[in-house]
C-alpha cells in the first residue's frame, strides 16, 4: 500500500529507445587515461609549521577545441586566507569549522614556468583565487604545454576539507588545478560555502609526498611508500581521476580487505573498536553498487574517519567521514552515501556548482537502495523514504510560515540557495522523494536500468542534466523530462497521505 502520493504536472510518456549496457574492466582506466592532462606533484610536510612546500608539473593537454592564449587554475586554499571575501564556511558552521578559534590558510605561488620559460602569472578571479597564466603564444587544440609551479601551502587549524585538527590533516582541494573550459571561458567559480563547489575533468596523477612517519596516509590512487624512523615518502599514482585528495592521521589504524577485486581500506581511530564493522559495510556498499550500477573502475577505495565540518566528503578513491557523528546509524548512512559518490561524482562527473542535485540526489537514493538490500542494518527503505518525506514537508511548512514562500527548486546553482538547510532539503531529501515517486511510475527495475545507462554512457565524463534525462528516456522507454522537470523546477506538489 502506498503511504503517500504526489501530484505532478506535465508528465508525458512516449518514445521507445533500446537499452544498451556496456561492460567495464580495469583496463578501462588505462583506456580513459589516454590523452589526458597529467599532474605530477612533489611535496613535503613541515609538521611543526603545518606548511607544505610543493612543486607541481602539469602537462596540460588542450582538449577545448580552441586555441588558448592563457590558462586558469583554481587556488582553493586561498579561500582560507584572512582577507578572502567568499569564505568556504558559513556563519551556521563557523564554530564547527574552527573548534580552536579562527585560523587562516593559504597557497602562496612562488614561481611559474610555462614550457621552461618564467611566467609573469596573475592572481585573478572574483576573489583572487585564480592563477592566470598568459602563455605569450597560442596553444593549439590537441597540443600540450608544460606548467611548472612552486608553491607553499599553509594549512589552517580547522575541520574543513583543507585543514588540520586533533592529530589529523585533511588535504582536499589543496593544489592548483586547471579550471574547466565551458566552450568560451574558464569556469573560475570561487569556493562557495554551500555544497561541494567543484567541477573538474579526469586527469592522471603522480604525487610524491614526504611526511613524518608518525602519520598514516590514505589518498586517491595507489600508495607505495618507503619509511625510516623519521620520515615516510609515499609515491602515489592515480589514472583518470577528477581530483586528488589525502588524509594524514597520527591516531588511526588501517584495516583492509578486498571486495570485487578492489582493495578497500578503512582508517579509523586506534581506540575505536568497530574498524572491522566499518570495513564490512564499506565492502558491501562497493560490491552492491558495483553489481547494481556498473563496475567501479579503480583498484583502491579508502574510507577515512576524520574531524570534519560536514557529515562526509567524497573524493576519487577516498572519502572522509566525520568523527563528530555519534549516532552509529547515521555514521553508516554517511559511509554508504559517500561510497555511492564513487559512481555519482567521481566516475560520472558533473558540474557540482550548477547541477548539485545530479550527484547528491543519486547518492542519497542509492543509499536507500543499499539499505533496502541489506536488512541486517535495520534501516528499511520504506522508513528512509518516509523520513525524507516527513522532514521535507515539515521544512516546507515551517519555512512557508516564516517567510510566506519557500523555494522548492532542486536545480539552483549552489550559491543561489539561501543557506545549507535549503540546499540540503532540495538537493538531497527531495531527491529521495523524487526517485521514490518515479518508482511508483516506472518500477525499480527501470530506475536501476536508467542509472546503469547513465553510468555506462557518462563514465569519466562530466554529465549534464540533459545526459541524465537521455539515459532515463532510453532505459525506461518513456519521456520522463516532464516528470523530472516538475521536481527540479519545484512545480510538483508533494503531499503525505500517511
Ligand atoms: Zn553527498
Amino acid at each position: 500500500m502506498k503511504k503517500f502520493f504526489y501530484l505532478f504536472f506535465s508528465i508525458i510518456f512516449c518514445c521507445f529507445i533500446s537499452i544498451q549496457f556496456t561492460g567495464c574492466s580495469k583496463s578501462e582506466v588505462d583506456k580513459a587515461s589516454k590523452n589526458l592532462s597529467s599532474y605530477s606533484l612533489d611535496i613535503s610536510l613541515d609538521d611543526d609549521a603545518k606548511t607544505i612546500q610543493g612543486k607541481e608539473s602539469i602537462i596540460y593537454y588542450n582538449k577545448t577545441g580552441k586555441e588558448l592564449s592563457y590558462l586558469c587554475l583554481h587556488l582553493y586554499p586561498r579561500a582560507f586566507r584572512k582577507d578572502a571575501l567568499i569564505k568556504p564556511y558559513s556563519s551556521l558552521n563557523i564554530a564547527t569549522c574552527f573548534p580552536n578559534g579562527l585560523s587562516y590558510g593559504n597557497i602562496e605561488i612562488k614561481s611559474v614556468k610555462v614550457n621552461g620559460e618564467s611566467n609573469n602569472f596573475e592572481i585573478d578571479g572574483e576573489d583572487e583565487d585564480i592563477l592566470k597564466l598568459n602563455f605569450g603564444f597560442d596553444l593549439q587544440n590537441k597540443k600540450s604545454a608544460e606548467i611548472e609551479i612552486e608553491f607553499l601551502l599553509t594549512i589552517p587549524n580547522c575541520t574543513h576539507r583543507f585543514g588540520y585538527y586533533d592529530g589529523n590533516i585533511n588535504l582536499g582541494n589543496w593544489y592548483p588545478i586547471v579550471c574547466e573550459f565551458d566552450g568560451e571561458n574558464f569556469d573560475t567559480s570561487p569556493y562557495y560555502s554551500t555544497g561541494d563547489p567543484f567541477n573538474s575533468s579526469v586527469a592522471n596523477y603522480e604525487v610524491r609526498f614526504t611526511y613524518p612517519s608518525s602519520y598514516l596516509l590514505c589518498s586517491t590512487g595507489k600508495i607505495d611508500s618507503s619509511s625510516n624512523n623519521e620520515t615516510t615518502t609515499a609515491t602515489i599514482k592515480a589514472k583518470a581521476v577528477r581530483d586528488f585528495a589525502m588524509c594524514l592521521s597520527s591516531k588511526s589504524k588501517i584495516v583492509k580487505d578486498e571486495a570485487s577485486s578492489v582493495e578497500v581500506m578503512y582508517m579509523g581511530y586506534s581506540d575505536d573498536e568497530n574498524h572491522n564493522e566499518m570495513l564490512t559495510i564499506s565492502k558491501e556498499a562497493l560490491s552492491y553498487f558495483n553489481k547494481t550500477f556498473g563496475t567501479y573502475p579503480y583498484s583502491t577505495l579508502s574510507i577515512v574517519k576524520t574531524p570534519f565540518i560536514y557529515g562526509g566528503m567524497e573524493y576519487p578513491n577516498v572519502v572522509f567521514v566525520s568523527d563528530a557523528i555519534d549516532d552509529e546509524e547515521e555514521y553508516l548512512k554517511v559511509i554508504v552515501h559517500e561510497i555511492a559518490h564513487q559512481w555519482w561524482y567521481s566516475a560520472v562527473g558533473n558540474n557540482e556548482i550548477q547541477d548539485a542535485w545530479l550527484d547528491e540526489s543519486l547518492a542519497e537514493y542509492s543509499t536507500a537502495l543499499f539499505f533496502e538490500n541489506h536488512n541486517k542494518y535495520g534501516l528499511s527503505y520504506k522508513d528512509l523514504v518516509q523520513d525524507a518525506l516527513s522532514s521535507y514537508l515539515l521544512y516546507v511548512d515551517v519555512i512557508g510560515t516564516i517567510r510566506g514562500e519557500v523555494n522548492t527548486k532542486m536545480n539552483l546553482k549552489v550559491y543561489e540557495y539561501q543557506n545549507d538547510y535549503e540546499y540540503s532539503y532540495m538537493v538531497y531529501v527531495k531527491g529521495v522523494i523524487m526517485f521514490d515517486n518515479l518508482r511508483d511510475v516506472v518500477g525499480i527495475n527501470k530506475i536501476v536500468a536508467g542509472l546503469k545507462k547513465y553510468y555506462a554512457d557518462n563514465k569519466f565524463k562530466i554529465a549534464s542534466t540533459a545526459d541524465f534525462f537521455k539515459a532515463f528516456k532510453s532505459a525506461c522507454h518513456k519521456d520522463l523530462d516532464g516528470f523530472f522537470d516538475s521536481y527540479l523546477n519545484g512545480t510538483v506538489i508533494i503531499a503525505n497521505l500517511n
